[in-house]
């Protein structure tokens, strides 16, 4: 669950992040708050939401999704790529941590952008699809409990238009996909990843961005 890329030691990193990080002041300082929490790594690498923004803009995306919100630093950093009309479905189940993220997206002048559903994501996504929303969506951010991650990836998958892109993280989950599974998170990550592979609803490529993030690209 590193927070940051695989395998660049620590000055290549440095090198890379200074090299390339354009950070909106309130991402930096969401960072910094989050900081503090005991579960820190489970925000995205800065490098990681610059790189999601510059999919959402390639995309032309106008209507996107989250799974898993935590303290809101992707969300953050989609609501700042996106146009001035353009919407997160933000799907989280924690008030606590969601309530970190939210002076800093108001500070950013992005809160309009976040539509946060506190409950249950597959309920939230059943609902939309329920609502005729089927194939409406640009864009999905899959990040939450792993052993959710086929559920809330068929959803989105409904959920998105043709072309439209589903980024899926920690799908390399710190190596561990790599050996016999001890948990269910890690069975969870395994049985996805070979179920991606084969899937011939998307076009597919696994980065080592981070923790491992996937990409499954609507046909
Ligand atoms: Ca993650």
């Amino acid at each position: 669950m590193s927070h940051r890329s695989l395998n660049l030691d620590d000055t290549l990193y440095q090198y890379l992040l200074d090299h390339s990080l354009r950070e909106h002041p309130q991402q930096a300082a969401l960072r910094e708050a989050t900081r503090a929490q005991p579960l820190a790594r489970m925000q995205i690498s800065p490098e990681q939401g610059q790189f999601m923004a510059l999919l959402v803009k390639l995309l032309g995306a106008r209507r996107c999704i989250e799974v898993g919100v935590f303290t809101g630093y992707s969300a953050l950093s989609v609501a700042l790529a996106l146009p001035p009309d353009g919407r997160i479905l933000a799907c989280d189940i924690s008030d606590e941590y969601t309530a970190i993220g939210k002076p800093f997206w108001q500070r950013a002048g992005v809160a309009h952008k976040i539509e946060l559903r506190l409950a249950p994501a597959v309920q939230t996504l059943e609902a939309q699809l329920a609502a005729g929303e089927a194939g409406r969506y640009d864009f999905a951010f899959i990040d939450a409990d792993k052993t959710g991650y086929d559920d809330y990836y068929e959803r989105c998958l409904q959920l998105l238009r043709p072309g439209g892109l589903i980024a899926i993280d920690n799908v390399l989950w710190s190596g561990a996909v790599a050996q016999p599974a001890q948990d269910a998170d890690t069975r969870a990550l395994q049985a996805l990843n070979d179920k991606l592979h084969r899937d011939e609803r998307i076009d597919y490529s696994m980065l080592p961005l981070g923790d491992g993030l996937s990409l499954a690209r609507k046909r």
